[in-house]
Order: structure tokens, then sequence, then C-alpha cells
């Protein structure tokens, strides 16, 4: 077990830190949140209430593509480029392997060295969890501890194998789609899902030969979005071509999403998008509460348990299976309020 974080702050020390900018305060507040003690759990949920009005003000930016497509590389680049026009951001990932693996594909210590030392920027890996929604979970809180703290821009980073996408997706703004010109998109991975989550696509490494490669891809791609339904936001996502290596285009691209910004605000689907990613995120909560709930009464956790192996060896049906779980948990209610009117 993790030992407890030594200079305990109250909720208003806490707060405080983060409202000033100390970004020792902030990483300790982080570190709170991530926790799975329960003391700090409810420190933790305090803390977010306490914050939450500070919450909000930033452009949040989701960023996917396959190992070696140049994450590390672009945000550092993107991020500089940021910095100098006077922003503060934070860099958070979501490793949907380090939790499957142990190992960590986004993980390497010295992925954003230049970035990392910049005092304008606050660089986060990912959360542990033993799910990929509980990472997400985490992830969107340190979301909104780093917006409280001040940062402008929250890039969340992802690598673009399929399954931490859609959790990224529904806690950003804006989802950038890092791609490799001529790599062919089964090599990448990329389903056709993951490009229609994009708002943008950056074809990445667009420096000396691969120039033209990268020039061809970008017009395929543009002309693929052409082809894909209206987007409800009535953006239509726009290719670029980017090289970390020269700074071409890494302009373009925080360009872009300025008038993907502008033109939603002004749509009013901004607004709507965050609504609805709050009933989703409020929804997921009250789930993982509940299913924590559940497991807390040794008898639901036989129950489960006994339910579980007769589905397993095909002796009970899953949908009457859920039923009696169901009936069980509704017993268990009855008994304990029973007990609270005793
Ligand atoms: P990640 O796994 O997606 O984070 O990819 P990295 O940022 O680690 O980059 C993978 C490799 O591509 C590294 O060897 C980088 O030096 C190289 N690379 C990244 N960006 C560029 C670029 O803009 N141009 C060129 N030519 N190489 C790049």
């Amino acid at each position: 077990m993790r030992p407890a974080i030594k200079s305990r702050l109250t909720t208003e020390q806490f707060a405080e830190g983060i409202f000033r900018g100390d970004r020792i305060i902030l990483g300790q507040a982080i570190t709170l949140i991530e926790s799975t003690r329960s003391d700090d759990q409810v420190l933790g949920a305090s803390l977010l209430e306490r914050i939450i009005a500070k919450t909000g003000k930033a452009i949040r930016i989701g960023i996917t593509g396959v190992p070696g497509v140049g994450k590390s590389t672009f945000i550092e680049a993107f991020g500089k480029h940021l910095i100098k026009q006077g922003k503060k951001i934070a860099v958070l990932t979501i490793d949907p392997s380090s939790q499957l693996t142990k190992g960590s594909i986004l993980g390497d210590k010295t992925r954003m060295e230049e970035l990392s030392k910049d005092a304008s920027a606050f660089i986060r890996p990912s959360a542990s969890g033993s799910t990929l929604g509980g990472v997400a979970h985490k992830t969107r809180e340190v979301m909104l501890l780093c917006e409280a703290a001040g940062y402008d821009v929250i890039l969340v980073e992802t690598v673009g194998v399929g399954q931490s996408e859609v959790s990224v997706k529904n806690m950003v703004d804006f989802f950038l789609l890092l791609m490799l010109a001529g790599a062919g998109d089964e090599l990448q991975g990329i389903k056709k899902g993951i490009m229609e989550m994009a708002d943008g696509i950056a074809i990445t490494k667009a420096d000396g030969d691969n120039i033209k490669h990268a020039t061809e891809a970008m017009a395929e791609y543009q002309h693929a979005f052409h082809l894909f339904a209206a987007n409800e936001s009535g953006w239509t996502p726009r290719v670029v071509t980017s090289s970390a290596r020269t700074g071409h285009g890494i302009d373009t691209v925080w360009e872009m999403i300025n008038q993907y910004h502008d033109k939603t605000t002004a749509s009013g689907f901004f607004a709507t998008n965050r609504g609805r990613q709050n009933i989703a995120w409020f929804e997921e909560h009250f789930a993982q509460l509940l299913k924590d709930d559940l497991a807390k009464s040794l008898s639901l956790r036989t129950t489960h348990d006994t339910l579980t192996k007769s589905v397993g060896d095909h002796s009970l049906s899953s949908r009457q299976a859920a039923l009696l779980y169901l009936e069980a948990y509704h017993k268990a209610i009855r008994e304990s309020n029973g007990n609270e009117t005793e």
C-alpha cells in the first residue's frame, strides 16, 4: 500500500496552492486524486468541489497516433510554440499499455525533455489504475486540477491503438490525429472509427524527402473527410502537414484549433459538447460508485462469484444471472434499511 501523503494539507491549503499555481502542491493534489485510500478519496472529492468553479477555461486537446508517429516530438514542438504565445500548458497521458502489460509505450522518461524543464509546462504521465476507465476517470480530474492552476491549454495524449481514444474524445474539445504518410492505414492501426472521431489530422514528419508523400497523403485524407457524413459540430475536419524537426505546420495546427474553437463557440456546439461530456461522466461516476458499493457487501460478492461461475460453465444464462444479482441487491438494501430502523 502506498504510504500516506506526508504533510497532509487541508482542502483549503490545497486549493490556495493550486490557485497560486504552486506546482508542488498541484503535484501533491494529483497524487491525492489518484490515491485509492478512502481518506484520500474523501479529501480529493472535497478538493474537486472547492476548485470546480475555477475550471473549464482551458482549451482541451486530445492527441493520438500510433507509437513512432512522432507524438512526443510533436508535443514538444507544439508546446514550445504555445509557450511562445504566452500560454501555460499541461500535458497528461493515457497509456492503455501500462494497464495491460505493466510496461508503458508512453512512459519513457526522456520524452519531451525540453518541455519538461520549462516553467510554463506541466507534464504528468498516466495515472495507474486497474482499468482503462479508472485511469481515464482520474485523468479527467487531473485535467480539472490543472485548469484551476491556470493552465490555458491541456494536451491529453494517448496511443492510437483503439482502446483509449473514446475515453479521450469524451474529455476533450478538439481531437487531433497524427498520421504518417505512406505507412498505410492498416499498418497504422487506424480504423475508420478513429478518423471519424478526429477534428483534425496532422501528417507528421513532413520534411526532407518525405514532403512529397506527406502532401499527397494530406490531399487523400482531406478527400476522405469530405466523404464522411456532415459533422454535428458544423466543422469539417482539416488535414495539415507538419514537421517537428523543421517547425513546418506547427503554427497551422494551432490556428486550426483556434478556428475550431471560434466556430463552435459561435454556433453553441462547444458548450453543448462540454455539457454532454459532463452528463456522460456523471453516469460513469455513478456506475462506478454503485459497483464499489456492491463490492462492499460480502453476501453480494459471494452471490456475484457464484453467478459468475454458473454463467461461465453455461449452467445459467447471462440475462438470468443479471436478474438474480439485481434481486440479491434489492434484498441487501431491504435488509440494511431494516437494520437502520431497528
Ligand atoms: P511517439 O512514439 O509517437 O511519441 O514518437 P516520437 O516522438 O518518439 O518519434 C519517433 C521517431 O520519429 C523519433 O526517432 C523521432 O526523432 C522521429 N521524428 C519525430 N518527429 C519527426 C519529424 O518531424 N521529422 C522527422 N524526420 N522525424 C521525426
